[in-house]
């Protein structure tokens, strides 16, 4: 049987098991708008570029996205994956691969390495974890390092492998910051075949010698883009140069500026590059603004809001950790039963918060934009920017949590 040791838990969506995924004739990548394109991240006081630009958050959503048109060339079955890998899948209910795993599974099985362009909501989490199942039960000697921005994504990861390896005696380990490191470390004594962690915790282990990269000829490297915003990179290219050659790399993005171009081409050798970074774009996503009447009374409008039909599963972000935790105040006032996400808190509380978002305990999450990244949850039915996002990347990333897996959703932006 598959187990984790120290595994979190998080709630896992349950997927869009028979949706038909047919490809547009433009290839449908979404281009951001003319004005703000080719500015530079904002890097001052809590301010954003996007002030006064407020036609670009309001957009009638165009139906479901185009990667609705994408033709799957392979099914599961064609595949030659071990039985029971082909029966895990089944179970998840995944009839057919996404446009990520029709592309990727087949290069990644032959061994090829592979940049990957793809956002959380594509099914790109499958795409690797499929393939390195197989080559794991194939050869017990494999090892992989997966390394994640985040600790909800790793934690993410690990809830899928646990799925499709299951039967197959397997393990893993959850190497993230936050959490119990001597638990960490009695894990990694018994020598997992995965290990899925964020890079300073990862650090920490290796420099201590309690994790040793040489064995490990397989490293995905999840969510490059915000590894490098972070300021996690020299990490991640520290911890590839103590694995051995060769081995496969299989390297995601959502987007690829410069530096993290930089990273992908170094270390691969003959990549094979999928790109299905449109899926999750706001095409299928309602947009429009909130205009503040008075701000002594944005609470208020925010509360009405709150109060209106239809508004069920709601993701509300804020630019500050502190704006965060006084919303949350002032709505918990309001009888709201709500949550809140930012680096501040501690990891178990984290957990906990989003367990019980995602299982509809609370109906209502603040976060903050690091916070959030990656998050795989279901039905949020409504974002809403109570503070402008500091980027457009950042705005598409926060609408990105509703409308995913090509159903509908709305975002609402707070303008002054
Ligand atoms: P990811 O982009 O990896 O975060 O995946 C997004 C969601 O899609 C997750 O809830 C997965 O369980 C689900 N998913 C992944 N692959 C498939 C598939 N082939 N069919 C249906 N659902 C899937």
């Amino acid at each position: 049987m598959h187990r984790s040791r120290n595994s979190a838990s998080f709630g896992r969506a349950s997927g869009f098991g028979g949706r038909k995924f047919k490809r547009n004739g433009n290839g449908g990548s979404y281009s951001y708008p003319k004005s703000i394109s080719n500015q530079s991240r904002y890097s001052g006081g809590p301010k954003s570029e996007l002030e006064g630009n407020t036609s670009i958050f309001i957009k009638k959503a165009v139906g479901n996205s185009s990667v609705d048109n994408y033709q799957t060339r392979y099914k599961f079955e064609d595949f030659n994956l071990v039985p029971a890998l082909k029966a895990n899948i089944a179970k998840k209910d995944y009839e057919n691969p996404t446009p990520v795993q029709d592309q990727a599974i087949k290069p990644i099985l032959e061994g090829r390495d592979l940049i990957g362009l793809a956002q959380t909501g594509t099914g790109k989490t499958a795409a690797f974890l499929v393939p390195l199942v197989d080559k794991i039960a194939r050869d017990r000697g494999q090892r992989a390092l997966i390394v994640t921005p985040t600790r909800e994504l790793a934690g993410q990861i690990n809830e899928e492998l646990h799925i499709l390896a299951e039967g197959l005696g397997i393990y893993s380990s959850l190497v993230i910051g936050g959490a119990n490191i001597h638990r960490q470390i009695a894990d990694l004594s018994r020598r997992p075949s995965v290990v899925i962690g964020t890079p300073g915790r990862l650090k920490d282990l290796v420099d201590h010698k309690h994790l040793y990269l040489g064995d490990f000829r397989t490293i995905v490297l999840d969510e490059v883009d915000l590894m490098v915003d972070i300021g996690f990179i020299n990490d991640v290219k520290y911890f590839i140069s103590l694995l051995p050659r060769p081995r496969q790399s299989l390297f995601f993005s959502a987007t690829i500026p410069p530096k993290v171009r930089e990273v992908l081409t170094a270390f691969v050798t003959n990549p094979v590059t999928v790109s299905v970074k449109k899926q999750n774009t706001p095409e299928n996503i309602e947009q429009d603004v909130i205009k503040v009447v008075d701000r002594s009374k944005k609470v208020d409008q925010l509360h009405d809001l709150l109060n209106k039909e239809g508004f069920d599963k709601v993701m509300i972000f804020g630019r500050t950790k502190h704006g965060i935790d006084k919303l949350d105040s002032q709505l918990t006032m309001r009888g709201f039963r709500v949550g809140s996400i930012h680096g501040n808190k501690r990891q178990s509380q984290r957990q906990k918060i989003l367990k019980s978002f995602k299982s509809d305990e609370i109906s209502i999450l603040l976060a903050t934009d690091v916070a959030s990244r990656g998050l795989d949850i279901d039905n949020v039915s409504h974002v809403i920017n109570y503070d402008l996002p500091e980027t457009y990347d950042d705005y598409v990333h926060r609408i990105g949590r509703t409308g995913r897996l090509n159903k509908r959703g709305t975002a609402l932006t707070f303008v002054e």
